[in-house]
């Protein structure tokens, strides 16, 4: 192992904007600050086609906000590194080492873990063998491979919603398949998916298999949860939003958490680990927004130089 430095105050994992924005308060902070990001800085930015809730910007598309956000963060100074974390461990020292598959250590006094999520699984019969020939978990990366195609988005939360708008450019019809008679979305993401003539609403149904050819996807078979009926829906797009699982697997020691993996922190987004802060999607709260992710991030920063200075005090 390259074991690089001990010399860091805080260690950031994962780029999104929970990521950037940490980062971006740490430089101006004038604390010796990483971001360790195994892709492209954005996170979640990067799947979504537009954004119209961050205030500032009326609309403006995912990935333009992940670039701004991302020369933000380096303008103040961020020092942002490719690499694929794989553990974090709290030694007896109270020092962190951070170690990625490069087989680099990264060692601090504080992490802050703005991992997010992954996309939770549909867990049914055909949804591996299709994943990339009719199976998919991102409509801005994948929408356009189905033009005049008739798919099916499968959730029923702000994701299946908002993201079911995307493919309608390129698809002639988009059905939202849902286990349940109502949407948990918020209402203006329901009205506006709703108001649009492609969308098409299977009320009550849950997705038994996901079948096909070896050539992809042809069809989706289907349960309705209140009758029982069985019946077939041909789709040759099957795009599965059924929520996402925290990212909080690296965290080697245990740590307080809700009974779905998220992270229980204060409100000064420390978790249960001293020195270990969480902020963004992978933190138990009400809602995961862009907003509420760079919210996290901010405090976090602020209560790590905190908690930095306190440390020093006591020697
Ligand atoms: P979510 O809110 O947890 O919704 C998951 C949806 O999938 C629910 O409708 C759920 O049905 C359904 N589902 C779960 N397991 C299923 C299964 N096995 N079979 C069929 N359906 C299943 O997840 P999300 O939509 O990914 O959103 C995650 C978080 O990000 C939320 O806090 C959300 O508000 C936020 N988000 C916000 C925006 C935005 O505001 N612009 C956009 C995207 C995400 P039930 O309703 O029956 O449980």
């Amino acid at each position: 192992m390259n074991d690089t430095s001990t010399s860091f105050d805080v260690i950031i994992v994962g780029g999104g904007p929970a990521g950037l924005c940490a980062a971006m308060y740490c430089g101006r902070g004038m604390l010796r600050a990483v971001l360790l990001e195994r892709g492209l800085t954005g996170g979640e930015l990067l799947n979504t086609e537009k954004i119209e809730d961050y205030p500032g910007f009326i609309s403006i598309l995912g990935p333009d906000l992940a670039e701004k956000m991302t020369e933000h963060a380096v303008h103040f100074g961020a020092d942002i590194r490719t690499e694929d974390v794989l553990s974090i461990v709290r030694g007896q020292d109270g020092l962190f080492a951070v170690t990625c598959s490069s087989g680099t250590v990264f060692r601090a006094p504080a992490v802050i873990l703005t991992a997010g999520g992954t996309p939770n699984r549909l867990g049914v019969p055909g949804e591996l063998e299709f994943a990339g020939k009719g199976v998919s978990y991102c409509a801005v990366c994948d929408g356009a491979f189905f033009k005049g195609d008739t798919i099916a988005v499968i959730g029923g939360g702000d994701a299946a919603v908002e993201e079911a708008d995307y493919p309608t450019r390129y698809a002639s019809k988009v059905y939202i398949v849902h286990r349940r008679d109502a949407f948990r979305a918020s209402r203006l993401v329901q009205e506006r998916a709703l108001a649009n003539p492609k969308i098409e609403v299977v009320w009550n149904t849950k997705v038994l298999a996901m079948v096909g050819t070896e050539r992809g996807l042809t069809h989706l078979d289907l349960e309705n949860t209140v009758s029982g009926a069985r019946s077939q829906l041909a789709v040759t797009g099957g795009f599965i939003f059924v929520g996402f699982t925290p990212n909080t697997g690296l965290v080697q020691q245990h740590f307080e958490h809700d009974p779905a993996g998220y992270i229980l922190t204060n409100d000064r987004m420390e978790t249960s680990i001293p020195g270990l802060f969480a902020a963004g999607d992978l933190r138990v709260q009400l809602t995961r927004q862009v907003t509420t992710a760079v919210g996290d991030a901010t405090t976090a920063a602020i209560a790590v130089e905190k908690f930095l200075t306190a440390r020093k005090s006591k020697g």
